[in-house]
């Protein structure tokens, strides 16, 4: 790769606030001294070793291939993302590499000539979350191969990392045992982890009550914990970022919209755009918004006060029930990546989230939920001015949409609460009687596009 001796290239954990605390990455260690987060901190003299040039084109050649484990979005980064760790240990199904769709028809709905979607929901588990498990698992199998004694995995869950922890560990054949908010996921994400054989508890609480629970699993019980607060799952998730430049041939959008709840992602987004600022592949930084439900949006309330407090709320339930966080756990790297990348938060109501799914899957997508926070933030910000028509925009689709389909199912007969569909397009029942067929047919033709 570069001249002179092998790389060897190193990551630890670090103290967010104290850079002599360090902590290899296959000990079991969620957060420093100080009761604050860890980082993953890698040794970026000796990725500088490598030119610019020749990180592209390594990640380049990698992309869709067959050979173990560079194929994959996430591991295709390998020295980025967990250098150490043997390639036997990797636990991948090739995640990453999604979809960028142009959103031609969309943007130019909203007035946005250069609108993108990320579709991060095209993945295996159906959500972003894939990009982070793949690292975590890969290295408890690492741990458990150099004789750590890790019984299982734990999470709390609004559905999606416990979807992708459970695919990942029963790939890897490691126990998963997974706590979930009773009733407040969709019946798409609770099968996902039944399926794959994890141990699943639905619990009488929210996502903040069932992450005390995984916290207590964890600290006394000896589980793996794989929640974002765990930062191996940053590592993976950065890549997002990473990927997106390098679809555009390593140029840098004008905006990157991104839904938030934990703020694990935000702050992952901004830390795989961090690296490739500090080893020179890109020279510019993208502005990032973080959209929030307005049920669930402690870091909008925060933001509107220059980030000067920040109070947890109780969050009410939303649509965007992978977001209904009122205590986010990454809060202050969230907080750090939007200072760095001239970041704003934006909320969206409930009415604001189903019709923009609903305006965007008339052309052509199909959208989660956390997805319509974003859309609905991105427009929102075009019409107060702040992003300019001829910007490019990029939107982090989080998940798939046909993980989300009660909400869209309740949209189209009209039964959601509270929202007068303005888009709503129901079956239309009929006799099998031709006749009656075709008046009904050539009606709805001519009335919705009308000649
Ligand atoms: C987890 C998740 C989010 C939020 O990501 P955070 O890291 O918790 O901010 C958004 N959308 C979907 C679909 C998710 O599963």
């Amino acid at each position: 790769m570069h001249a002179g001796s092998k790389p060897s290239y190193r990551a630890w954990f670090q103290s967010l606030h104290d850079a002599s605390e360090r902590h290899p990455l296959d000990e079991v260690v969620y957060t420093a001294r100080d009761g604050g987060l860890l980082q993953v901190v890698h040794d970026l003299d000796e990725l500088k070793k490598t030119p610019a040039a020749e990180w592209k084109a390594l990640f380049e050649a990698r992309g869709h291939k067959n050979s173990w484990p560079y194929g994959s979005g996430v591991w295709g980064k390998k020295e980025w993302v967990l250098p150490e760790i043997d390639n036997e240990n990797v636990v991948s199904m090739y995640e990453g590499h999604t979809n960028l769709f142009w959103a031609e028809r969309y943007g130019r709905e909203l007035g946005l000539e250069d609108l993108w979607l990320k579709l991060c929901g095209n993945s295996h588990t159906g959500s972003f979350k894939d990009l982070g498990m793949t690292v975590l698992v890969s290295m408890v199998k690492e741990m458990i191969a150099r004789g750590k004694p890790i019984r299982a995995v734990a999470c709390a869950s609004t559905g999606d990392t416990s979807a992708a922890l459970s695919a990942y560990a029963a790939a890897a054949g490691i126990p998963a045992v997974i706590f979930l908010p009773r009733g407040k996921i969709s019946l798409a994400q609770l099968i996902q982890p039944v399926a794959n054989g994890a141990i699943v508890f639905t619990l009488d609480t929210d996502f903040d009550g069932c992450m005390e629970i995984v916290k207590q699993v964890a600290s006394r019980d000896g589980l793996y914990l794989a929640n974002s607060m765990n930062s191996l799952r940053i590592e993976g998730q950065k890549t997002v970022g990473i990927e997106i430049v390098q679809q555009f041939d390593w140029e840098i959008p004008d905006w990157i919209v991104i839904p938030g709840g934990n703020l694990g992602n935000v702050s992952a987004l901004a830390k795989g755009l961090d690296m490739m600022v500090d080893l020179g592949l890109v020279s510019r930084r993208p502005r990032i918004v973080c959209a929030q439900a307005q049920a669930a949006n402690p870091l909008y309330l925060s933001y509107r006060r220059d980030f000067e407090v920040f109070e947890p709320i109780a969050a009410r339930p939303t649509l965007a029930s992978a977001i209904q966080i009122g205590n986010p756990v990454s809060i202050e790297k969230a907080i750090d990546a939007l200072r760095r990348y001239d970041g704003i938060v934006e909320q969206a109501s409930e009415a604001e989230i189903a019709e923009a799914c609903a305006h965007a899957d008339r052309s052509g997508l199909f959208n989660c939920p956390h997805t319509g926070v974003a859309l609905a933030a991105t427009r929102k910000l075009l019409a107060a001015g702040k992003i300019r028509r001829g910007d490019r925009v990029v939107v982090i689709s989080t998940a798939h949409g046909l993980k989300f389909v009660d909400f869209k199912v309740r949209y189209h007969s009209m039964t959601l609460e509270g929202i007068a569909a303005e888009l709503p397009n129901p079956p239309i029942e009929l006799p099998a009687r031709y006749e009656t067929v075709r008046d009904a047919m050539l009606r709805e033709i001519d009335a919705r596009f009308p000649r």
